[in-house]
């Protein structure tokens, strides 16, 4: 087991504490995870969920295993249902349900909504406390500039009882956490709370940016928290430089900045500098971006998004703007609960781990074998593996059990174990289960892509056409990226064919079909594009089967991939288009819908 002791070597006093922290917890995995469990299942003996079975008032893990079943968000549904009707009485957690945090997982086509109790805030603050203090281990002097962070919040809703239903970061932006919280300068952004606080995206957005341009020499790093948000943020400043450079060099705020918050307190920041307007105009009119961050903001010393996972179709587009700027991934976690941090932000993307922290929930972990799955029925009480007993190069389905009052949840996520710090696990971030198209918050899986196929593919009928194979790729070239679905289509009636209006009201129905993730993306955050049919020759999908089997795959066994990423494949796909067809319009997304 290879011991990494660097955390301990800080030069800075100020970060020793923090750094102590990590290495007392990572050093006492198992006992600090015995006493987790002790301490949720200890507070939450009288609960419904764990009385109904028959827990008893035990902390143990042994009771704890043989007795509580691994479950997925739909087995919760009843309890949440109730929850978010207004049953106020202990369903799954001694402490008052605080609110909901809408996670970007969907259930029948909606958010999932999880549970949350106030304290875990503050857990989530202690996560969130501990990443300058690593981050300073490689990157000292952070506190001589700024951060320019791209950060938002969402609307948000509220359940029939009143319980608001938002976004994490929503619920910690909008929080005293965030919006009191002690001038660090370590942690000074460039964007003001007004901004960040604004619900409407381009004022959002662009304050933001203008703020980021004013302050350019004090950048220090950059960031957003998905790699999809920093180049939403590039292809705003693509777009609006023009109206950008025309505020800086009069002083004046664009007509479409109507928050007065964001009024009053640009008025303190904008004055007349057409200088730094002229270097933005000579700059941004060039057609080559290339290198265009560090050009712009010359002291960035890395970009701070996450690029593991579903992001990590964006790392070669961050690096042709950032002329190759490390990408820092700091932190893994989710709205069931903080899990961990990258205790060696600076590695490359490809290597980055993450080490999650044993005092932030309970976690256990199912194996997973692709060869030799691991099969667990509804409410089954599989003795799983524990934090500290995971094996180096295996991977592994994460369950967690927490504070809020998630016992034994199956988050989704499949995770690989590279290393230890100290007794502590470091997990390499594999995939989530079932998703097939992802570009930013999105997540489409199979049956969800196969659903919204046949409902387009319905309206083909009136041309005697059938859909005779289809499949779909994530195109992250263009900016915001958008669904490609690759169709190739049995044209009975050649002198009737469906047109090409035809065609795109099946990308738009397919859009309507897709769950309110994806529309959201698409309509409130514009960080999908219109969706996009490409119609192949007729015989197409028959030359796929030929290369995958020229490549071993069984022919026996062949089935069409429902979603292609293999660069060979998509340039097969791409040279037999015949044509191509864009969703026309937005689809239909209602903010108020919920439960
Ligand atoms: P949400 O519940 O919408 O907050 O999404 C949480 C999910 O985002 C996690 O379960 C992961 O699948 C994914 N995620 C979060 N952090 C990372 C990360 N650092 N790298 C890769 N995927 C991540």
């Amino acid at each position: 087991m290879a011991v990494d002791s660097s955390l301990s070597s800080s030069k800075n006093d100020k970060f020793a504490k923090a750094l102590q922290f990590i290495e007392d917890m990572t050093k006492n995995t198992d006992k600090v995870q015995e006493n987790v469990l002790a301490e949720i299942l200890g507070r939450n003996a009288d609960t419904e969920y764990l009385r109904r079975f028959n827990l008893i008032g035990a902390t143990d893990r042994d009771t704890f295993k043989s007795k509580i079943p691994v479950i997925t968000y739909e087995d919760l549904l009843p309890e949440i249902q109730r929850i978010a009707n207004g049953d106020r009485s202990p369903i799954l957690c001694s402490q008052p349900i605080s609110e909901f945090l809408t996670s970007s997982g969907t259930s029948a086509g909606e958010r999932k909504l999880m549970p949350t109790i106030s304290e875990e805030m503050d857990r989530r603050q202690l996560l969130y406390s501990l990443l300058i203090p690593v981050m300073d281990l490689y990157v000292p002097g952070l506190d001589k500039g700024k951060g320019l962070y791209f950060l938002f919040i969402k609307a948000e809703t509220k359940t029939p009882s009143g319980l608001v239903a938002r976004p994490v970061l929503t619920s910690y932006y909008k929080s005293d956490h965030f919006k009191n919280r002690p001038y660090d300068p370590y942690n000074v952004y460039t964007s003001p709370d007004e901004a960040i606080l604004c619900l409407d995206s381009f004022q959002s957005m662009y304050t933001q940016m203008l703020c980021g341009l004013l302050m350019r020499h004090q950048v220090l790093r950059v960031g957003a928290v998905f790699a999809s948000g920093l180049l939403r943020a590039i292809r705003f400043l693509q777009t609006n430089w023009r109206q950008l450079a025309h505020d800086i060099s009069t002083g004046s705020l664009h007509p479409r900045i109507t928050d007065p918050a964001i009024q009053e307190c640009m008025s303190k920041i904008l004055k007349p500098n057409p200088d730094l307007a002229e270097f933005i105009t000579k700059e941004c009119e060039d057609d080559n971006w290339e290198g265009i961050i560090p050009r712009i903001w010359p002291n960035t010393k890395y970009l701070d998004v996450i690029v593991t996972g579903a992001m990590a179709q964006y790392r070669s587009l961050l690096d042709f703007y950032s002329g190759g700027l490390p990408q820092a991934c700091t932190m893994y976690a989710s709205s069931e609960c903080y899990f961990g941090l990258n205790l060696k932000p600076m590695t490359k993307p490809d290597d980055v781990s993450y080490t999650i922290m044993p005092n932030m929930g309970y976690f256990e972990f199912i194996p997973h074998d692709t060869a030799d799955p691991v099969e667990l029925s509804r409410g089954s009480l599989p003795r799983l593996v524990d934090l500290a007993d995971v094996e180096v190069g295996k991977e592994y389905e994460l369950v967690v059990t927490t504070y809020s009052g998630l016992c034994r949840y199956r988050v989704g996520d499949i995770l690989r174990v590279t290393d230890f710090h100290n007794l502590a696990p470091q997990f390499k971030f594999i995939r989530r289960k079932n998703v097939l198209l992802s570009i930013d918050a999105d997540k489409t899986d199979e049956l969800e892509l196969q659903k919204a196929v046949e409902n387009a593919a319905a309206l083909l009928r009136e041309f005697d056409t059938t859909l005779v194979e289809y499949t779909s790729y994530a195109d992250t070239d263009t900016i915001p990226g958008h669904y490609v679905i690759y169709w190739e289509l049995l044209i009975r009636d050649q002198t009737n064919p469906p047109s090409h209006g035809v065609l795109e009201k099946c990308c738009l129905v397919m859009e309507e079909s897709l769950n309110s993730v994806y529309r959201q993306c698409r309509v409130a955050d514009n960080s999908v594009g219109p969706l996009e049919i490409r119609v192949v020759k007729n015989g197409t999908f028959e030359e796929l089967m030929d290369y995958a089997i020229s490549r071993g795959a069984s022919i026996n066994q062949y089935k069409a991939p429902r979603c292609v990423s293999f660069t060979p494949i998509v340039e097969l796909l791409d040279a037999r288009v015949l044509s191509v067809h864009f969703s026309p319009a937005t689809p239909h997304w209602n903010p108020g819908k919920r439960v």
